[in-house]
């Protein structure tokens, strides 16, 4: 069963661009090696999903919003800016027209607005300016593992400590299914740390569906030993990559999988191995 009702589409892969490991990168592979080659390598378009494109939304109002000045950075505001932050995405992208339609916008600006008003009961934007919104991060860590990805928030407090800040539109797990939520925050401390030298003091992700937080503290150890983890992560997918083994790799989740129809514990055939287009840490690869 596919969550879509549409097939896999045999729509044309993009163009390869050399690798970096992103915690969603990451998280595919662990589930499904042949995940990953169809996410990373072939690049195969999918189905955009209702919940993607809230979170999209939602995501962009908030970024707006903090760079309001600080007595404008109101609840109504941040409702205000929903509509034209929607006709902004809709622009040119005829997808969105058909997973939204005129009919259901409303419902769908109302369910926006829920997790606006969400955020809001969190925290007060008025009470501290952040440092970075959807700060893009691509760098290279010290053991040769390409990263890349956007961290939502940064806050820097007068004293120095940084806190690094997730949005989540979806569900809060339960502690037991969190490790994905971890290995996101961990991620992006790592990155943050050996990009700016700084250790963050706090990850914070916000559910803003349940109006509730995930915290974490994280040590010098900790992200050393998960640096260590992302090494043979990485080389794990390399050594599939160079010889075109990513196997599949069947779980409840295969369910949510737009390639079904390709995958060949599903009876279907993967599209011809394009190669391992190298990674951002790969001299040879062209960035
Ligand atoms: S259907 Fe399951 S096994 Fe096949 S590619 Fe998707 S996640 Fe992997």
């Amino acid at each position: 069963m596919t969550q879509s009702s549409q097939p896999a589409t045999p729509a044309q892969p993009r163009k390869p661009r050399p690798l970096a490991l992103s915690p969603s990168r990451a998280s595919d592979y662990q589930q499904c090696p042949l995940l990953y080659r169809f996410r990373a390598i072939d690049r195969l378009p999918e189905p955009k999903t209702l919940a993607q494109v809230k979170g999209t939304l939602v995501h962009a109002v908030l970024e707006e919003m903090h760079e309001l000045p600080r007595e404008e950075r109101t609840y109504p505001a941040a409702v205000k800016m929903i509509k034209p932050a929607w006709e902004k995405m809709r622009a040119g992208d005829d997808e969105l027209d058909e997973l939204v339609p005129e009919d259901q916008t409303l419902d769908f600006f109302v369910q926006a607005r829920a997790l606006v008003k969400g955020y809001f009961e969190m925290e007060n934007p008025q009470g501290f300016d952040c440092q970075e919104v959807e700060m893009y991060v691509n760098t290279v860590l010290p053991n040769g593992v390409p990263v890349r990805g956007f961290i939502d928030r940064v806050d820097v407090a007068p004293t120095g400590e940084v806190r690094v800040v997730d949005y989540k539109t979806g569900k809060k797990p339960a502690p037991r299914f969190s490790h994905s939520a971890q290995f996101q925050m961990r991620f992006y401390a790592l990155v943050y740390w050996r990009l700016l030298g700084t250790i963050p003091t706090q990850l914070r992700l916000m559910y803003l569906k349940v109006i509730d937080s995930m915290f974490l503290a994280p040590t010098r150890e900790e992200l050393e030993y998960f640096e260590r983890d992302l090494g043979e992560l990485w080389a794990r997918i390399e050594g599939d990559g160079k010889a075109g083994t990513f196997h599949p790799k069947t779980s409840k989740l295969c369910g949510w999988c737009s390639f079904q129809d390709l995958c060949p514990a599903f009876g279907g055939t993967p599209p011809a191995y394009p190669g391992w287009p190298g990674s951002a840490a790969d001299p040879a690869s062209t960035n």
